[in-house]
């Protein structure tokens, strides 16, 4: 049975580059990358990259003939369009083919004072659109040192995305980035991340049905490396990674993704 969920739910690497990489860089970061996974990944493992808005619309042209690997935005604001200087909307992303985009990073969430409301609102305005939402949720150090992480997480899935109907809830990916493990190189233990994979799960039968969580794929982010990947991806609940740091360079990012079971 357990095989059975596992091969229906869908295994995702997806790279966050963060502020990162020049026009040039991104573009031929991505060139390389989608060259490797061709040549190298078999396999029905989904690839999605997530680059600055400078890049997006040169890769999202190079990855129409790289059917493997997907193009994913880092954010979109919650209006359709108006007085936003500096702001991008979900309706101009998808104007560009993207088919993805990160919501609720902490990054956004700590630096740029992103409520579970406005989360909620960004969801809405991307399922409109037809972008796939990466939902991330996540606890800070000292949450889980108060041990209220369960709660936390909880009101950040029940706040954020647990509003939606179950046919649009079912367009979602979910990723779990404890804060205390992005970008310092301290990575939840595989038994860490299963338990909180397993109780969102849970939380989203309990919302939603079994069937419903069954399908969705919940992604592990926070120092995931090529060395780490494969004792996280062995993990029943865990069906891929949101991969910052490693995702800067292709080599990494590749064995990365080669880490699922065979
Ligand atoms: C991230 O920012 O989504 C992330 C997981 O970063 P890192 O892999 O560098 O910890």
């Amino acid at each position: 049975m357990l095989d059975k969920i596992n091969f229906m739910r869908k295994k995702i690497v997806a790279g966050n580059w963060k502020m990162n990489l020049n026009y040039t860089e991104g573009v031929s970061l991505f060139s390389e990358i989608v060259n490797m996974v061709n040549d190298e990944v078999i396999g029905n493992q989904k690839v999605v990259i997530c680059s600055s808005f400078i890049h997006l619309s040169a890769i999202s042209h190079l990855a129409k003939s790289h059917p493997k690997v997907s193009v994913g935005a880092q954010n979109c604001h919650q209006t359709q369009s108006g007085a936003y200087t500096g702001e991008v909307s979900a309706s101009m992303i998808q104007s560009i083919e993207v088919k993805y985009v990160i919501i609720g990073h902490s990054e956004r969430r700590q630096y740029f004072s992103e409520t579970n409301l406005i989360l909620s609102e960004k969801v809405d305005a991307a399922l409109k659109h037809e972008l796939t939402p990466i939902f991330c949720i996540g606890e800070t150090l000292e949450q889980r040192n108060n041990n209220t992480h369960f709660t936390v997480l909880k009101s950040q899935l029940s706040e954020g995305v647990f509003n939606l109907d179950e046919s649009e809830f079912k367009k979602l990916i979910i990723a779990y980035e404890p804060v205390w493990a992005i970008g310092t190189g301290l990575t939840a233990s595989p038994e860490q991340a299963q338990e909180i994979h397993e109780f969102i799960r849970k939380e989203i039968a309990v919302q939603y049905t079994q069937a419903v969580a069954d399908e969705c794929s919940i992604l592990y982010g926070g120092s995931c490396n090529s060395k780490n990947a494969a004792e996280l991806f062995a993990k029943p609940d865990i069906d891929g990674g949101l991969i910052g740091g490693a995702s800067l360079k292709s080599r990494d990012f590749v064995d990365i993704i080669k880490s699922f079971p065979k």
